[in-house]
């Protein structure tokens, strides 16, 4: 028996059988390449689902997150640290948006999102039940509020009864989205650029007109860009890139950069008038560790400019994958994406989760989403001739599938 044979057999004895992992012990990164336990290579696209923008290894990161391991951990937020402020006013500064509430999670993040909308229409109107608007194949994470408002029916049907009160709205159908309001709706939420559901971005007009129909009826519109934000589009948060501007936004993954960290932002309106001490709160959200690891990540994102650098590399992605989409002999029916979050629509009949078995076998790591789709998530540190490299093996993978 192998070491990972080893260790995956023991670790099966003892996990909870929540997932289905894939036959490999990853024990180390540099860069973007991943190293198994027996030490194969494997060239990244997937980011640990889109957690490590800055890839593995990278010193200025390792240094800020040391430093601060030697320093201080965990202080609780019964108290304030120089971290916390640090990490709050980069988040505020590169969002615009006013006040800030971190987490540990993405789920928690539209946890606390869903809360401060609801919050704030109690306040408004005196009194509770309001009702919040979500997209179909949405997906916001698997706590019980979030699965509430993730519009895939088995991640919520086993767990029924939710959080009441959520209505289902197609997502780029701006009918759809006004045929379920209410008196009673609180909030829309959605993901600028949907991931899991398949990796669909959201049309201009669309997103517009869900802005325009918020602002006319006191609707505060939640985006959820933990996924797509963070630089992955070559903006800050998507929906800059779009001109329009959430009331409360939640981010986490590459937040971090692998300290698992997340946050809910809040404008200014709802800021001022939602969640009041006492309302919310968290154990470890925004602890000394996690603030660190938040604030190098916005440093170096801007030392290292790497918002300019998916923004100059993206467009050669997407001629790569236009590209291989042409040459599968009809196994990738087209691309669908923004910036460095690409998804490739694979032919009906062949399961896009069996390439990507085929793809890590072949050392490359890519994900997949809803719709039979394959998801790339690369860190956004990839150069062209990364892309050159996944886009010959994934060909050669395509091929050996035919
Ligand atoms: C991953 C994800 C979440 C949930 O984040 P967790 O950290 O897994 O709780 C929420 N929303 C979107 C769009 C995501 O991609």
């Amino acid at each position: 028996m192998s070491k990972s044979e080893q260790i995956m057999a023991q670790a099966d004895e003892v996990l909870l059988r929540a997932y289905n992992r894939f036959p490999v012990v990853f024990s180390r990164g540099e860069g973007v390449t991943l190293y198994d336990e027996e030490g194969k290579s494997y060239l990244d696209f997937g980011s640990g689902i889109g957690v490590n923008a800055l890839g593995y290894g990278h010193p200025a990161y390792t240094q800020a997150l040391t430093q601060q391991v030697g320093k201080l951990m965990h202080v609780s937020n019964l108290y304030y640290t120089a971290p916390l402020e640090e990490a709050a006013r980069a988040l505020t500064e590169k969002s615009g948006l006013s006040r800030v509430f971190f987490t540990n999670s993405g789920a928690e993040a539209i946890e606390g999102a869903i809360k401060a909308a609801k919050k704030y229409a109690s306040r408004r109107d005196g009194h509770s039940g309001h009702e919040i608007i979500a997209m179909e194949h949405s997906f916001h994470g698997r706590t019980v509020g979030a699965v509430s408002v993730t519009g895939t029916a088995h991640y919520r049907e086993p767990f029924e009864p939710l959080m009441g009160g959520v209505r289902f709205a197609r997502f780029n159908d701006l009918e759809s989205v006004k045929a379920q309001v209410t008196e009673k709706t609180c909030a829309i939420i959605l993901e600028t650029v949907q991931g899991e559901g398949g990796i669909y971005p959201a049309d201009p007009d669309f997103l517009a007109g869900v802005r325009a129909l918020c602002d006319e009826k006191d609707i505060l519109l939640i985006l959820d860009e933990v996924q797509c934000g963070m630089g992955r589009t070559g903006s800050w948060y998507a929906w800059q890139t779009y001109g329009v501007k959430p009331d409360i936004m939640a981010t986490a993954k590459a937040l971090g950069c692998g300290v698992p960290v997340g946050a809910f932002v809040l404008g200014e309106k709802t800021a001022e008038s939602s969640i009041e001490p006492g309302d919310h709160g968290s154990t470890y959200g925004g602890n000394p560790l996690a603030a660190a690891a938040v604030s190098a990540v916005f440093s170096i994102f801007e030392q290292e400019d790497i918002l300019g650098h998916v923004k100059e590399t993206a467009p050669y992605l997407e001629e790569k994958l236009d590209a291989l989409c042409a040459s599968s002999g009809g196994v990738l029916a087209g691309r669908r994406g923004m910036g460095f979050m690409q998804g490739l629509i694979v032919r009906e009949d062949l399961p896009a989760g069996k390439i990507a078995a085929a793809a890590l076998q072949a050392g490359l790591i890519v994900l997949t989403a809803g719709g039979n789709v394959l998801r790339l998530l690369p860190p956004l540190v990839v150069t062209r001739s990364d892309i050159d490299r996944m886009c010959e093996i994934l060909g050669k993978v395509i091929t050996s599938l035919q």
